[in-house]
């Protein structure tokens, strides 16, 4: 293996530190993209636009995020799994309740609960053991845990520094941040489903409109007990009460709410809730709330020179079954040797743009996923009618074994890593 060369502070044409790698976005997706390049001691400098990481839609409940099988097996292997404690205390609130004697819900689709006593967990030898196949995170605890290995490993992370632009040639890139620029070898777009390297980048970003638009809020409501528990589709959309007082809505509209941009106030909220439910629930006061849409879109290609793309900035798609983090972390994983190597000069020719090969098909099947759930969940008597099918497939074991392989990531051979 040729030495490995850390361009970190050496002085280039241009009299800036030159990185080998610099990520947009401190997000999970690239904070861990950061640790697998610093693990193969690249020198990488992580640009994120929020001075400050902490937010309360990162917090529990709304920063709650499902792992799965490929992510926890890599978070283990790396050492990180154990850091990450609030899984241990957490239950899924979002499967629907179980009580004494009944089976124990353990993911949905759609909606439609599956359950563990149904599932073959004999499919999947390969899981290792004591690993548990799905577990709860916090958005905010997994940040940190991967900010702080981060730094260990040598990472440079600044925060409070929104990428505006950046420039391509054929040795380097220069990224434009605020008045500072920052030269690196490389660019990678972390920067979440609004990218300003995807779209500077000129990437194209095919897929399909919204149907709904998503709300998840906090408040203090009277008249509660009308609501159902579990996960409700009803003729005119679904709504959830994971627990007291805190609600998710997915209203039909075309996702028009959430793209207009509005404010969401306590008084529409309480008409969309009462509209989807049937009931005269009152939100007395609203804490916090955010929007949210089915949109699905993926870039056409993950790279483009010496710019490539990984996690929400490379595809987009509804949360619902929980797969948006755990297919970019999958991303950090597959691209971070490969582009390592590239880094190095000691990659086979075309090994990068294996990445692409890989990740994108993986890509394009979650958001067929989410959009065959949505399909399922829409307010009319034919989907209606299918979701009644689906749900007695899911019962039975060959059916929840399905639906279970796919949500926890079983078998996806693709993105496990030796
Ligand atoms: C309600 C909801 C529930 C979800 N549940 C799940 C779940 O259970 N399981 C799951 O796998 N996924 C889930 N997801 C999806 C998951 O949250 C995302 O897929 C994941 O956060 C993507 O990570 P990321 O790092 O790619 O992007 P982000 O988390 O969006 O991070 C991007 C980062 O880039 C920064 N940034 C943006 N622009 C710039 C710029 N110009 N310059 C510098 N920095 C910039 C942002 O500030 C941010 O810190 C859910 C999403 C939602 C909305």
């Amino acid at each position: 293996m040729p030495d490995i060369v850390n361009h970190t502070f050496e002085n280039m044409s241009t009299a800036q530190p030159h990185y080998d790698v610099i990520i947009a976005g401190a997000g999970p997706v690239g904070l861990f993209l950061a640790c697998e390049l610093a693990l193969e001691r690249c020198a990488v400098l992580v640009l994120e636009q929020a001075a400050d990481p902490d937010s309360p839609l990162k917090r529990m409940p709304f920063g709650l995020r499902g792992l799965s099988a490929p992510s926890i097996g890599a978070l283990h292997r790396r050492g990180l799994l154990d850091a990450l404690d609030l899984h241990q205390r957490m239950k899924n609130p979002f499967v629907g309740p179980s009580s004494p004697g009944a089976k124990r819900p353990a993911g949905h689709f759609a909606g439609l609960v599956f359950h563990h006593e149904d599932i073959d967990m004999s499919q999947w030898p390969d899981q290792p053991d004591g690993l548990p196949a799905s577990l709860l995170s916090e958005m905010a605890e997994l940040e940190t845990v991967l900010a702080r290995r981060a730094c260990e490993l040598g990472v440079t992370i600044r925060r409070g520094a929104a990428i505006a632009g950046f420039d391509q040639e054929p040795d380097r890139v220069t990224v434009h941040a605020g008045d500072e620029t920052f030269v690196g070898g490389w660019l990678v777009g972390c920067d979440g489903a609004r990218s300003i390297v995807r779209k500077a980048g000129g990437f194209d970003f095919a897929g399909t409109e919204p149907e709904f638009t998503g709300y998840t809020f906090s408040a203090e409501l009277s008249g509660a007990a009308a609501l159902k528990p579990g996960r409700n589709v009803t003729a005119r959309g679904m709504y959830l009460q994971s627990q007291p007082g805190f609600i998710v809505l997915q209203a039909f509209d075309g996702g028009a709410f959430h793209d207009a941009g509005l404010p969401v106030t306590r008084e529409h909220l309480q008409d969309v809730l009462r509209r989807i439910s049937g009931s005269d629930v009152t939100i007395e006061t609203l804490h916090l709330a955010t929007t949210w849409t089915d949109r699905a879109r993926q870039a056409t290609a993950y790279r483009n020179g010496r710019v490539l793309l990984a996690g929400d900035a490379a595809h987009i798609h509804s949360p619902l079954g929980g797969q948006g983090l755990n297919l970019g972390l999958g991303d950090a994983l597959n691209l971070g040797w490969k582009l390592a190597a590239t880094v190095q000069g000691r990659a086979s020719e075309g090994l990068l743009d294996t990445y692409q090969a890989e990740r994108h098909p993986l890509g394009a099947r979650v958001l067929d996923w989410s959009r065959a759930q949505v399909a399922l969940m829409r307010p009319d008597p034919g989907a209606r009618a299918l979701r009644a099918i689906v749900g007695d497939l899911m019962a039975t074991r060959d059916g929840a074994t399905y639906v279970a392989g796919r949500v926890w990531g079983l078998g996806t051979a693709a993105v496990r890593i030796a």
